[in-house]
């Protein structure tokens, strides 16, 4: 095995690792969380080691980028879109992705739901939901999250399975836990027992995992660093953030 694929494979077992002690903390089962490897500009032939590696699950931001992956990849793992969905690459969406955690208006929904084939099943979706105040974010307010449950609850292409957020940057992991929590409670009072939670990330998993989310979204921490992309909509990677924890 070449130094890159023993370093892949091990900083997967060191996610698997610490995602288990989590649910052990938070007095949870381990299999009730699915890892999704988010792989937003890493290669296909990268990512094909990583589904040889045993993942199941792979998230990409950018509808482009994963049409073009999927189509030398095909279907060998699940493929969610985590990035905001603009509801003019709706069409495409809907026939490349399994699940979308990104739902942030019924206007988007709707397109989805109109586009999904019907050779296919219903689209999995989960509501995003902006929980920070910081201008700027995709996601739908708290405020407005009760209507667009009841709007997506109607459309017969999309199963709506739960909800997705996306905590602030921040120095420490331990300041994302309340809006997790907060996440978990808004699911408790709007899809009691049913709905999956999507939260947490390399900086952050672990509290997420401790708060219940359902789906983690790990990039860094699997695949290292990826190289500045400054694209609108995604977390930053520069200083500060950009040094995933692979190999610990
Ligand atoms: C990039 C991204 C992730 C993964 O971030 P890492 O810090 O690399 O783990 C998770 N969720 C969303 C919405 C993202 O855009």
């Amino acid at each position: 095995m070449s130094d890159a694929d023993a370093g892949l494979l091990s900083a997967i077992a060191a996610v698997r690792r610490r995602l288990q002690q989590a649910a052990d903390r938070g007095h949870r089962d381990p299999s009730a969380v699915t890892l999704v490897a988010v792989t937003k500009t890493v290669e296909v032939s990268r990512m094909a080691q990583a589904i040889a590696f045993g993942l199941t699950d792979i998230g990409e931001n950018r509808v482009q980028e994963a049409v073009a992956k999927r189509a030398e990849l095909g279907s060998p793992a699940r493929w969610h879109l985590i990035g905001h969905l603009q509801t003019n690459k709706a069409r495409q969406a809907a026939i490349t992705f399994d699940a979308v955690h990104s739902i942030d208006s019924s206007r988007v929904a709707i397109a989805l739901d109109r586009h999904r084939p019907p050779s296919a099943e219903a689209l999995e979706v989960l509501i995003e939901v902006e929980l920070t105040g910081i201008p700027g974010r995709s996601g739908v307010v708290a405020a407005g999250l009760r209507e667009l449950v009841a709007a997506v609850a109607e459309l017969g292409r999309l199963r709506l399975t739960g909800l997705m957020t996306v905590a602030p940057p921040a120095p420490h992991p331990e300041a994302a836990r309340p809006y997790f929590r907060r996440l978990r409670e808004l699911r408790d009072e709007l899809m009691p027992e049913l709905g999956r939670l999507s939260m947490g990330m390399s900086d952050d998993f672990e509290v997420a995992v401790e708060e219940g989310a359902t789906l983690v979204r790990v990039g860094r921490a699997i695949f290292g660093a990826r190289p500045p992309a400054g694209r609108p909509g995604e977390p930053p990677t520069g200083p500060g953030h950009g040094h995933g924890r692979r190999g610990e």
